[in-house]
């Protein structure tokens, strides 16, 4: 018997507004327990919640950016159920109508491009965070009416390596659009994932929901044991009960949590304190004014009309600023693939090492691309370009003032290369002969010992020459 499995994603992502859905506490991590809290977030009888139209904005955005129908008229619903980090017994959500519908993504897997479904994003709000203590169990607030957008996907995905892949482009996508800071460990971006398995050609098989995943590589290990337990399960003849499993990441295995309750079990009816919301000419054009070019297809443009290789061009486009960066160097008269080698290179190294960010740097696009003339223009080495960046980085200062301050200019006069070169033959006589007599690693050292002798400075080509024709 063959078996085919299918995999749908509820990503929900905290959305970077300043304040809550629903009321204006901050919407802040890592601030003292309970203090960002207030009436509404908490609950209290009597109180009316007030739509935060910046997060809504976000939502839109993203739902552009999946290129989702964008809802004229999207409403709120009550979700309701009992948990303690939800003081208000419901969570504010969209059901009937969410902010977007009908969309897709290009992600890549397996070296291949994929198109996943996108059913729906909506805008909701966070519950608390439950802080378990030995025996008391501990309730933070501060979380509670975070915006979240939910992004459900068909279920189209196969398998683990799909998920994960679909996942972190996901996760590219967000942060390009600087809605979402991405951060899976604090739980700005969590995900559900849906998995059956049935005999092939028999359409979906009963899902199990895995919760609450906090890194795509648990995604994909939760997936794939899934997978493999469900099929295994089927082949034996027996069924699969539908529930929620949690991902255990000590043991590898995923445990059940509890029976799935079903969408009839929250009760959803509309917010009657909040009025649907109906976004204007304005807001939508405010939304396509700000549409990016996609992760995926700016990596395709570099590796297609500027020739950077695959792997240089998905470093580049990671990051939003990376990319940037490096367009703005472009532009500033930087050759491409040199550019890239430079900022996925030493540029890259030299960053982490000072703990820099490359779109706050004293080496900004502009002299970056001053440097990279210098050595194109062969007025500087390749060895000495390194000395420059790390100059630049360290003194903040122009790479011409470096170079010029101290003495970096490469040496292609014959005379003082002739000078230095006749110095090292002196210096190892025995060496040099050697060499006369047809040693070849000979021949390097010495060469490599003049260009010490001139502080790597030596046009390396006119060097070798002198040294030759000092030795033929
Ligand atoms: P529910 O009503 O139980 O929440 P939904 O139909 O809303 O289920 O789907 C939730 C998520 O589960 C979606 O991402 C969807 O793609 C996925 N999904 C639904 N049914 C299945 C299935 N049988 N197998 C795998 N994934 C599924
Ligand atoms: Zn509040
Ligand atoms: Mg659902």
């Amino acid at each position: 018997m063959k078996y085919a499995s299918y995999v749908g994603l509820e990503i929900h992502i905290h959305l970077l507004a300043k304040s809550k859905a629903f009321c204006s506490c901050a919407a802040r991590f890592g601030d003292e327990p309970n203090t960002n809290v207030c009436p509404v977030c908490l609950g209290h009888p009597g109180v009316l919640p007030a739509l935060n139209e910046e997060a809504l904005f976000m939502g839109y955005r993203v739902a552009q950016a999946l290129g989702c129908e964008l809802s004229r008229r999207t409403i709120f619903e009550r979700k309701n159920y009992f948990y303690p980090d939800m003081p208000k017994n419901y969570q504010i959500s969209q059901f009937a109508a969410p902010l977007g519908v009908s969309g897709g993504f290009e992600f890549e897997v397996k070296g291949e491009t994929r198109r996943l479904a996108i059913r729906e994003c909506h805008l909701e709000e966070d519950a608390g965070k439950l802080i378990h203590a030995g025996s008391v169990t501990l309730i933070d607030y501060n979380r509670a009416g975070f915006p979240l957008l939910e992004i459900v996907t068909e279920p189209d995905l196969k398998d683990g390596e799909e998920a994960e892949a679909y996942l972190r482009s996901f996760r590219r996508l967000v942060r390009h659009l600087g809605v979402c800071d991405g951060n899976m460990e604090e739980g700005s971006l969590r995900c559900d994932a849906n998995v059956s398995v049935n005999e092939e050609g028999r359409g979906l098989g009963v899902k199990v929901e895995l919760k609450n995943m906090n890194s795509s590589r648990f995604v994909r290990m939760g997936l794939d044991y899934e997978i493999r337990r469900q099929t295994a399960r089927l082949a034996e003849g027996k069924s699969i009960q539908q529930e929620t499993r949690l991902w255990n990441e000590n043991r590898d295995v995923t445990e059940t949590m509890r029976k799935k309750e079903s969408a009839s079990d929250y009760r959803f009816f509309p917010e009657p304190d909040l009025p649907p919301f109906e976004p204007g000419e304005a807001f939508l054009e405010r939304v396509a004014g700000l549409a990016i070019e996609l992760p995926l297809g700016r990596k395709r443009r570099f590796v297609g009309v500027l020739g950077l290789a695959e792997e240089q061009a998905d470093q580049l486009v990671e990051e939003k600023s990376v990319a940037d960066y490096f367009e703005s160097a472009l532009a500033l008269g930087a050759e491409a693939r040199t550019a890239a080698t430079w900022i996925t290179g030493e540029l890259r190294a030299q960053l982490l090492r000072s703990g820099q960010d490359i779109a706050a740097s004293p080496l900004g696009p502009r002299r970056f691309a001053a440097l990279l003339g210098a050595l194109a223009e062969g007025r500087i080495q390749g060895t000495i370009a390194k000395q420059v960046l790390k100059a630049v980085l360290d003194e903040d200062k122009d790479p011409e003032a470096i170079i010029a301050e101290r003495g970096l200019e490469q040496i292609t006069d014959r005379g003082a290369l002739g000078a230095m070169v006749d110095e090292v033959l002196a210096r190892e006589a025995a060496t040099a002969a050697r060499v006369r007599s047809g040693d070849k690693k000979a021949l390097a050292f010495l060469v490599g010992e003049a260009m010490k002798a001139s502080s790597g400075r030596a046009a390396a080509g006119t060097l070798k020459e002198i040294v030759m024709e000092r030795l033929s």
